[in-house]
C-alpha cells in the first residue's frame, strides 16, 4: 500500500469499529492545541501560521478549537498575537459551527476578547494552593474573586463560559490532591455561574479508579457529568484509561490537543496533553462519533510538527505518517 508519492503507508489506516457497551455515541472533543499546546512550545509560531493551524483543524472536523489566550502579553509570547490572530479567523465561519473559546484570566482580559468578538471563554483555576500562588499570583480563593466579575460580565453578555480547574489528580509541589478539595473549588466555579467545567490532570498522574471517584463526588455535590470535561496529560500513559473511565461514566465532552502539542510543562517528558489523533483512533474503533477526520488531522499535526521542527509525540501521528 502506497500514498501518491509512492510511499508505503500503514496498511491499517483505520481501526475496524467494534463497540464497547455503555458508552456514549458521539462525543465532544474541546481541542486545545492552538492554546494550551503552542503556549508550553518554545518555538514562537509566526501569526500566519496559527491561523492556518486552526483553520485546518477546523476542516478536520473540529468544532471547538481554542484559539488563544488573553493573558498579559508578557506572560505567555507565543500568545501575545491574540489581537492580531483574531480578526484572521473570521473565515472559520465559512467551515461550519465552529466555536472558538479563548482563555481570560481577569476583566482586562475580557475586555480585549469582547472588543474582538468574542462569544465563549476560560477562565483557568486551581485545586491547589501552591499552583494558584505561582500561575496566577493569588490564593484558590483570591483567584475565584477575581473570576467573579469576569464570569458575571461574560453571562450578563450571553458569552459561554468553561472554568477550568487545574492538578485535580495531583499537584509536582503539594502531592496527592484530596477528591473533597478538588470538589469545594469545582463547586465554587459552578456557583460563579461557568457552564463547563474542564478538570485538567497538569501532571499525568490519574489514573482511572481516581477519576471515577472524582467524577462520583462531584456528581454527589450536584455537578452534573453532563457539565463537565477531562482534560488528561499522557506523561505516564494513563490519558486514553483514563478517557475511557470517564466516558464509560458519562462524560461526552474530551479535551485532546493536535498531535499532542504541548509537552509537559512540570515534566522533564516528551509527553503532555493526550494526543487529538490517539484519542480520534480510540473512539473511531469503539464506534464512538467525533466528526473528525483522522486523515485530515493527522496530515495537520504532520504539517504543524515541520514548523515546530519536530516531531509530532502523537503515538498515531507516527504510526499513520511513518515512511520507510
Ligand atoms: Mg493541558
Amino acid at each position: 500500500m502506497t500514498d501518491t508519492a509512492g510511499n508505503p503507508v500503514s496498511a491499517t489506516a483505520l481501526p475496524m469499529t467494534v463497540p464497547l457497551p455503555g458508552l456514549p455515541d458521539r462525543i465532544r472533543i474541546h481541542e486545545v492545541g492552538a492554546r494550551d499546546g503552542l503556549q508550553n512550545e518554545k518555538t514562537v509560531v509566526p501569526t500566519e501560521v496559527k491561523a492556518r493551524f486552526i483553520r485546518r483543524l477546523a476542516e478536520a472536523g473540529l468544532t471547538t478549537i481554542e484559539a488563544t489566550s488573553f493573558v498579559r502579553p508578557e506572560w505567555v509570547p507565543q500568545l501575545a498575537d491574540a489581537e492580531q490572530l483574531f480578526p484572521l479567523l473570521g473565515e472559520i465561519a465559512d467551515v461550519g459551527d465552529v466555536e472558538l473559546p479563548v482563555l481570560v484570566p481577569n476583566e482586562r482580559g475580557l475586555d480585549r476578547a469582547l472588543a474582538l468578538g468574542v462569544r465563549r471563554i476560560a477562565v483557568f483555576g486551581s485545586a491547589t494552593e501552591t499552583f494558584a500562588a505561582r500561575n496566577l499570583n493569588r490564593t484558590v480563593d483570591g483567584s475565584l474573586a477575581m473570576f467573579e466579575p469576569v464570569v458575571a460580565r461574560a453571562k450578563a453578555d450571553g458569552v459561554g463560559v468553561r472554568g477550568y480547574l487545574s492538578m485535580c489528580f495531583g499537584d509536582p509541589w503539594e502531592g496527592a490532591v484530596p477528591v473533597a478539595q478538588v470538589v469545594r473549588v469545582a463547586r465554587a466555579l459552578m456557583d460563579l455561574g461557568c457552564d463547563e467545567l474542564s478538570l485538567g490532570d497538569t501532571i499525568g498522574v490519574a489514573t482511572p479508579g481516581h477519576v471515577v471517584a472524582l467524577l462520583a463526588a462531584l456528581d454527589e455535590a450536584g455537578v452534573p457529568t453532563a457539565s463537565i470535561g477531562v482534560h488528561f496529560h499522557d506523561t505516564y500513559g494513563q490519558a486514553l484509561s483514563n478517557t475511557l473511565a470517564a466516558l464509560q461514566r458519562g462524560v461526552t465532552t474530551v479535551d485532546a490537543s493536535a498531535g499532542g502539542l504541548g509537552g509537559c510543562p512540570y515534566a522533564k517528558s516528551a509527553t503532555g496533553n493526550l494526543a487529538t489523533e490517539d484519542l480520534v483512533w480510540m473512539l473511531d474503533g469503539l464506534g464512538v462519533a467525533t466528526g473528525v477526520d483522522l486523515g485530515a488531522l493527522t496530515a495537520t499535526s504532520v504539517w504543524m510538527a515541520e514548523q515546530l521542527g519536530r516531531p509530532s509525540p502523537s503515538r498515531t501521528v507516527r504510526a499513520l505518517s511513518h515512511k520507510e
